[in-house]
């Protein structure tokens, strides 16, 4: 059996990340499973433990660090956020294809521990139009000013860094974003 993927999806803060995943999650031809981050930031209006994250106090992250229970981590505007290494490895092991959505910090940390490995595919979420990504920034009404600032900050610096990524996905609709990686997905599940 063949090991399963790993498949690293980054994109700007308000590209809609979080809704193409949920599209590809739908389409059980890709055997997918997506790996649940651990977070310190506080939970969304609607987001679900275990489900969205596992949403841990800084001193449980910290000891996640040290004891070397994560595969990547990385400090994203005021909280810390990070992958646990168990899971990914033990789906893989069973032959699951494993989505990880994480920043370009934590993606850059991912590529260079992952480079001999050739089950291991990264794509970058585009937005159409910076102007839309503001708009959505903005819309979504649940950070301070300061914050959202820091995320339109956060988010120029991250499309400059698309070029590191072996695909890049423009997400005019999250059905042809979503399609057009689930192709990518089973062309590299043939290789
Ligand atoms: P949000 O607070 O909007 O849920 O996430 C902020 C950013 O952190 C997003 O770009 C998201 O993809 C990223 N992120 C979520 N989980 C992880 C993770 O485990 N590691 C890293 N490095 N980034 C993550």
């Amino acid at each position: 059996m063949k090991r399963g993927l790993l498949i690293v999806l980054s994109g700007p803060s308000g590209v809609g990340k979080g809704t193409v995943r949920k599209v590809l999650m739908n389409n059980d031809s890709l055997n997918l499973y997506y790996s649940v981050s651990m977070t310190t930031r506080k939970p969304r209006v609607g987001e679900t433990e275990g489900v969205d994250y596992f949403f841990v106090s800084k001193e449980k992250f910290m000891s996640a660090i040290k004891n070397h229970e994560l595969l990547e981590h990385a400090k994203f505007v005021n909280n810390y956020y990070g992958t646990p290494k168990f899971y990914v490895e033990k789906l893989r092991d069973e032959g699951k294809n494993v989505l990880i959505e994480i920043e370009t910090r934590g993606a850059k940390q991912v590529m260079s521990s992952y480079a001999e490995d050739d089950r291991f595919v990264t794509i970058f979420l585009m937005p159409p139009s910076f102007e839309e990504l503001e708009k959505r920034i903005r819309g979504r009404r649940t950070e301070t000013d300061e914050v959202v600032k820091e995320r339109l900050n956060k988010a120029r610096r991250e499309i400059a860094l698309n070029k590191l990524y072996d695909f890049v996905v423009v997400n005019d609709s999250p059905e042809n974003a979503a399609n057009e990686i689930a192709n990518i997905l089973k062309n590299k599940s043939l290789d």
